[in-house]
């Protein structure tokens, strides 16, 4: 066992396990306490819940509303509105199951002290846009997570969770987790009759386009690290859509939001020349998706980054943010501000430091590099089984929001083929797959999963080998800190990110791959693979960071063979397949999925049907 023989192993039971308290997470594990009152409820967490995941400092908005008490919008209008952005894919049973109760989640976020915006003329929710309403948002995390720790019967803060643990008796059903205290050091061991993993998406899996210290400055989380991803694919759980990476407009530099700003205040974007450029591309982009996609309403997302990436290679950048066109009143400066304010502060400061007085001349836009995730526009994650009620039978093995591993749920950036959650709907899926994990514990009865003590034990030395590694390797170093014989996580990470930029379609590619491009990708992550047993980490900050980079690197590699396995370009502006360079429906009107076999290391890819259960 070597150096680190004598650490603390802490066990801790439960029956329904949630990793991860973010937003899923914390919708969770509030509705597992109201159906399962008698259970044992635990959530672990890599930071503390009060401020962590994606959106810990805050929102403007609420993207996810349907308003059905005023009769604004009914879930199949947001089935539709999903479909049309997705150019036609995406899992209508568990969209529509979002939508039909996000409304409850948000009067709930109501009730327990978030400040909802109202529109002074008719009392309702002030709108942004069809879906999205406007908050007071700097408190909605501390005020979802005290939500979460009421009903929790233990948190545990700052424990990164790097494995899940399979049951002994059952090979396809999961057990609990493993993983260690970021303060203590402490290994931990969670046994669990459901596990749910709201573990978030994934940023820096693509080199961002900040560089040097400003490299932290991503548009997701830069603490958002694929575990969502990194801790279900070695449990063989199939995976779909990975390919569906998002690229974001936002402006340039501090990636700030342009919800507000297109949505509320009505601003426009153009090119150099203060010209609009979108409709100039329309016949260009329908020549590659076909009438059917480009005619949806809204006009889809990534079909809006495709015109800005052409007008940018006919030489007519920057694109700006004609924001001066708008601020005509102090209400509406003040708005804009505030956008920044509750959730970009970063792009206030960019003004700031560039001289922008937004009143005055415009602001660059700018597309960012690739994200992968599963609550926002696009929908890479577990494949789930869907709602008993409306789900088609291929679609359906039993619970709501369980993976097809046994006992085990994601909700959020976890849970694939359901985009357009965001905050709300990822708390509504929460509460879902929490509904569901109580009714599969009460049916397991006395039929508990059994840890295999020898795979625990063999975790906890893999867990802090590269604390070994690097106590060992350092007295190689004669200067600096590059070492012959260990990686820094850094390093590692950086090495990830540059290959999947040139070979796995990043911005410095203008978002472009290709069959040889993915298959030396795939050569190169393999490489890195290898390596990762060589990570060393000088404390345990940088051991987080160890296992973090292991969860990046299996999710590149399930995004690298899901674009592989993808012949078509069905999202031009998130990536191309230079030799696909069209969108095929005759062929690829299918979900993708994956399953990794972790003893073999092989993958098997096949096409999933796409039913449409809404008009
Ligand atoms: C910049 C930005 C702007 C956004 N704007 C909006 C908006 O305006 N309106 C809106 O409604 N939504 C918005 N969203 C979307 C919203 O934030 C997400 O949809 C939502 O947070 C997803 O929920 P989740 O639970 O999947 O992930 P998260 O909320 O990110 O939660 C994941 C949790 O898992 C924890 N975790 C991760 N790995 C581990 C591990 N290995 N062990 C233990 N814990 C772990 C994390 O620390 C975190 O607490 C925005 C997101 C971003 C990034």
């Amino acid at each position: 066992m070597g150096l680190f023989s004598r650490r603390k192993t802490r066990f801790v039971d439960s029956d329904i396990l949630v990793i991860g308290g973010g937003f899923g997470g914390c919708g969770a594990t509030y509705e597992s306490r109201y159906w399962g009152r008698d259970l044992k409820i635990v959530l672990v967490e890599k930071a503390n819940i009060e401020r962590s995941g994606a959106v810990a400092h805050g929102l403007s908005a609420i993207n996810c509303y349907m308003g059905m008490r005023w009769n604004e919008n009914q879930p199949e209008d947001h089935v539709r509105y999903a479909r049309g952005d997705l150019l036609g894919i995406v899992r209508e049973d568990i969209v529509y199951d979002n939508a039909r109760h996000v409304d409850s989640a948000v009067h709930k976020f109501e009730e327990w002290g978030l400040p909802i915006m109202k529109d002074k003329k008719t009392g309702r929710y002030l709108r942004e846009g069809k879906w999205q309403i406007m908050i007071h948002g700097e408190s909605y995390k501390p005020i979802i997570a005290e939500a979460a720790r009421k009903a929790a019967s233990e948190v545990h803060n700052r424990i990164m969770v790097t494995h899940l643990l399979m049951d002994k008796t059952k090979p396809n059903r999961v057990a609990g987790a493993v993983g260690f205290s970021v303060r203590s050091g402490d290994f931990y061991v969670f046994r669990a009759k459901a596990v749910i993993v709201g573990a978030g998406g994934a940023s820096h899996i693509y080199r961002p386009r900040a560089i040097g210290e400003g490299t932290g400055r991503t548009w997701y989380a830069p603490w958002s690290s694929a575990s969502a991803y990194g801790l279900l694919i070695p449990t063989g759980a199939k995976m779909t859509q990975m390919e569906n990476r998002i690229v974001l407009a936002r402006f340039k530099d501090g990636y700030g939001p342009v919800g507000a700003w297109f949505l509320l205040l009505k601003s426009v974007a153009t090119n150099a020349y203060g010209k609009e450029y979108e409709s100039k591309w329309l016949e260009h982009t329908k020549a590659i998706v076909g009438a059917k996609y480009t005619d949806s309403q809204p006009f889809p997302t990534c079909l809006r980054n495709h015109a800005m990436l052409e007008e940018m290679k006919a030489g007519n950048g920057p694109i700006y943010m004609q924001t001066q066109r708008v601020l005509d009143t102090a209400e509406k400066e003040e708005i804009g501000w505030e956008d920044f304010l509750d959730m970009t502060i970063g792009q206030a400061v960019v003004w700031a430091s560039q001289n922008i007085d937004p009143k005055e001349k415009p602001s660059e836009l700018i597309t960012s590099e690739p994200y992968v995730m599963g609550s926002h526009a696009t929908c890479s994650g577990a494949w789930a089984s869907g709602p008993e009620d409306c789900a088609p039978d291929d679609y359906q093995w039993g619970y709501n929001r369980m993976t097809t591993v046994e006992g085990l749920f994601g909700a959020g950036d976890t849970m694939g083929g359901a985009p357009h959650k965001f905050s709300s709907g990822s708390f509504t899926e929460g509460r879902l797959a929490g509904k569901s994990a109580v009714r599969y514990v009460r049916d397991l009865k006395g039929d508990q999963p059994q840890l295999d003590e020898n795979e625990v034990n063999e975790l906890k030395q893999a867990v802090f080998k590269p604390q070994e590694n690097y106590k060992l390797g350092r007295n190689e170093i004669v200067a600096g800190t590059v070492s012959p014989s260990y990686l820094l996580p850094l390093h590692g990470l950086q090495r990830l990110e540059k290959l999947m930029d040139e070979y796995v379609g990043g911005y410095s590619t203008f978002y472009v791959t290709s069959k040889p491009l993915l298959e030396r990708g795939l050569e190169l992550l393999a490489m890195l693979r290898e390596d990762l047993v060589h990570l060393g980490a000088e404390d345990l900050h940088q051991l987080q960071r160890a296992w973090e980079l292991h969860h990046r690197v299996l999710t590149a590699e399930s995004v690298t063979r899901h674009t592989l396995f993808r012949e078509e370009t069905r999202w031009p502006g998130y990536y191309y397949r230079a030799d696909f360079p069209k969108l095929n429906d005759n062929d690829w009107h299918v979900f993708t999925g994956s399953r990794y076999d972790a003893t073999t290391g092989e993958w098997h890819m096949e096409k999933l049907p796409v039913h449409h259960i809404i008009e």
